[in-house]
């Protein structure tokens, strides 16, 4: 019988239409090799949902996702929808609501230089050299979630007077929240290399220090057979630049994964080539890690690529369809093997005939699939 999987597409704004189109395209193309049937559901999210509606996250968005098996997004975002009034909607308000309403708190975002693009790093090519991880953050606890205020009193005062302004955020993670996320690290590792990296602060923080205690405890408990190790986030910011491929997975907390995820994305040097995925209880999203680059929306040269290998993670986290995924990530190598580039990831030495626009990008990789 043909396994059914439905799919809520957010296309979101800028060049978002046009890159999701490209992930329908490979999805089609794998449905039909695979037997599987993959039904879409549209919704509106970010600035199109607030000239539309009014909210950057309307009502039947969320019930979109909620019914699917997962939902795929591209970017929202954009000069139009700009505001410093606090009154005015906001796009980003569609991107944290749905990641708040779904209770998504893992998000993965795998690292991985196809060799073709070995030249767009700014590390030398012998540190890039089989560059291949994944950071597992923690992302609905911690300092951006805790408690927090600013007020004014004797202790805060500035040079101004004898009362001035002082602020604090509260940082602070639950036992269960920490064995939730370690189960996740330790299960993406049992399906890569075996290795888990957990970052913390424990010669400090009292947070960290629990951390540790229970990524030990899941560790020895239930996952003996994966390796970890134990990294301060200080040290692991410069391991990331001296011998990223020593990395396989790595597990932190929410702001420490904010950080490091961004050191580490930079180390492959193509944005447009980056995919995450946000896992929790129930529906899973996948997106592109780039936003919705307003500058060359509507011109049909955008790279479909990270939102085509946003389609390769859910296919193995949502589908288990191991197999389907690892065809997509084998048409991207060749497709750049080949010498196909988008304007985004041309070099001075790339022909002018192999540059080419978001369509062809993703017939290529359709063509190879
Ligand atoms: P951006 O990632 O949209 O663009 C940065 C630069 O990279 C731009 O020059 C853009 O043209 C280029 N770029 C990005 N993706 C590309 C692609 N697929 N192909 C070719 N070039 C690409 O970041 P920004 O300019 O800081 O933000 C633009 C808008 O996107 C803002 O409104 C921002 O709030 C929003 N944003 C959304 C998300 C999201 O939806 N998850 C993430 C980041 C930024």
């Amino acid at each position: 019988m043909t396994a059914t999987y439905k799919i809520c597409l957010l296309p979101g704004d800028g060049i978002g239409p046009e890159i999701i189109a490209e992930a329908v395209k490979v999805l089609d193309a794998l449905g039909a090799k695979y037997d599987v049937a993959f039904e879409y559901t549209e919704a509106l999210l970010g600035g199109a949902a607030i000239d539309a509606t009014g909210t950057a996250l309307p009502q039947e968005t969320l019930e979109a996702a909620n019914a699917s098996d997962a939902v795929l997004l591209a970017a929202v975002g954009g000069p139009k929808w700009d505001t410093t009034d606090p009154e005015k909607p906001r796009p980003e308000q569609g991107l944290l609501g749905i990641r708040k309403a779904l209770g998504l708190y893992t998000n993965l975002r795998p690292v991985k230089i196809f060799n073709a693009l070995a030249g767009a790093s700014t590390l030398k090519p012998e540190v890039i050299d089989g560059v291949d991880l994944v950071i597992v953050r923690e992302l609905t606890g911690g300092l951006y979630f805790g408690r927090r205020e600013r007020f004014y009193d004797e202790e805060g005062a500035g040079a101004n007077g004898a009362r001035g302004q002082r602020a604090y955020d509260t940082l602070e993670y639950r036992e269960y929240e920490i064995e939730r996320i370690a189960r996740q690290a330790f299960e993406a590792a049992r399906t890569r290399r075996g290795k888990v990296t957990s970052v913390d602060k424990a010669n400090v923080l009292e947070t960290s220090r629990l951390w540790r205690e229970i990524v030990h405890r899941v560790h020895d408990a239930d996952y003996p057979d994966v390796e970890l190790e134990d990294l301060l986030v200080d040290n692991t910011a410069m391991q990331l630049i001296n011998r990223p491929a020593d990395f396989d997975v790595v597990v932190t907390e929410n702001m420490f994964g904010d950080i490091l995820s961004d050191e580490a994305a930079q180390i492959t040097g193509s944005l447009g080539m980056l995919a995450s995925a946000s896992l929790g209880d129930g529906t899973a999203l996948y997106e592109p890690s780039h936003g919705s680059a307003p500058d060359i929306a509507g011109q049909g040269v955008a790279n479909p690529l990270a939102q085509i290998l946003s389609v390769e993670m859910m296919l193995r986290y949502s589908f288990g369809m191991n197999e389907a995924a690892d065809d997509v990530n084998r048409a991207v190598a060749a497709v750049l093997d080949e010498g196909w580039r988008t304007g985004d990831i041309k070099s001075p030495d790339t022909p002018d005939d192999h540059v080419v626009g978001t369509v062809k990008m993703g017939d290529l990789v359709v063509e190879r699939l």
